[in-house]
């Protein structure tokens, strides 16, 4: 009987104290063991950054990789070996600057994965400067003045891109996020979910306290869960444009909300044939059998020469 304790490693965690770090590595650890998922049938694969340390902090099958190259090496794992649940992971800077090439494309495929990104609005590994989803105008106390382009909206990024589960969710908010995150888990398909993380040490602006709405003159909770609103994100039927476009253009709408008001959950979510079973339909073995579990080396190319002759 598996337990949270199995998903965690002995790794020394040099993490800042209070990053929002530590949230997510445990929602992902409870997700883990409240979907009972074997640590020997799930792969973490990340890139670069702090949150890229994460499969070092599960007891899981992990992939550290190179800056913004989680996607691509999330693919190859998951197109050897179908019987793995992939994770990737990683923050805004690496998801969204230099893999951000890698990041529109995974979504055109809809490859049954998920990626969880860390989203702190800065580049905390090197000290704190301005990553791809800091707003024009923000100056946190680790740049000599405000940026000066425009962040970008992952959310409305990857519903453009073709990811069939967007999310978002709170790094604080342990709960919530572990409930998205086993939803994209169970989802089939490409499923985003963009993290708000703390970063206490560079990022001053966007803090525990801001998003509890400390500055503001209502005192409210800047976040709010979709859920409780009655909004509805999921697609009924796939073949129906109309259905559709309407729920891509609500949800990308809902997305730019960022100010007193920021709405977390489920934005959009449909079902649609994975890459996986596509690549089956051309290729039968594939679907009897992984690719890692075929003999490669017995293989009879033959017909794929003449083919091309
Ligand atoms: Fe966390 Fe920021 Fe420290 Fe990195 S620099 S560990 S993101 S608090
Ligand atoms: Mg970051």
């Amino acid at each position: 009987m598996l337990e949270l304790k199995d998903y965690r490693t002995k790794v020394h965690n040099d993490w800042c104290p209070g990053c929002g770090d530590f949230g997510i590595l445990n929602a992902i650890q409870m997700a883990l063991s409240e979907l009972k998922l074997e640590p020997r049938n799930v792969a973490i694969v990340s890139g670069v950054g702090c949150s890229a340390k994460t499969p070092h902090f599960v007891n899981t099958y992990g992939f550290h990789t190179l800056h913004g190259r989680s996607l691509p090496i999330a693919t190859g794992i998951r197109l050897a070996n179908t019987g793995l649940t992939v994770v990737a992971v990683g923050g805004d800077g690496d998801g969204y600057g230099i893999g951000a090439g890698h990041f529109l494309n995974t979504g055109r495929r809809n490859l049954d994965f998920t990626y969880v990104v860390h989203n702190n609005q800065v580049y905390g590994l090197t000290k704190g400067q301005a990553s791809p989803t800091l707003p024009k105008g923000v100056r946190t106390k680790s740049m000599p003045s405000p940026a000066i382009i425009e962040g970008i909206n992952p959310l409305a990024t990857a519903i453009s891109a073709g990811y069939t589960f967007v999310a978002r969710s709170y790094a604080l908010d342990v709960r919530h996020l572990k409930e998205t995150l086993k939803a994209a888990i169970l989802h089939k398909g490409s499923a985003l979910v963009d993290t708000l993380q703390t970063c206490p040490t560079y990022n001053d602006i966007n803090t525990k306290e801001w998003y509890a709405g400390a500055d503001l003159a209502s005192k409210a909770p800047r976040l709010y869960k979709l859920e409780e609103t009655g909004y509805d994100g999921n697609v009924k039927d796939p073949n129906d444009p109309t259905e559709v476009n309407q729920k891509k253009a609500q949800a990308i709408t809902r997305s730019f909300e960022w100010g007193e008001k920021i709405p977390i959950g489920v934005f959009y979510r449909i079902e649609e044939p994975t890459y996986e079973e596509m690549i089956a339909q051309r290729m039968p073995s594939y679907k009897e059998v992984p690719l890692v579990k075929q003999d490669l080396y017995k293989r009879d190319v033959t017909p794929l020469f003449e083919a091309l002759v």
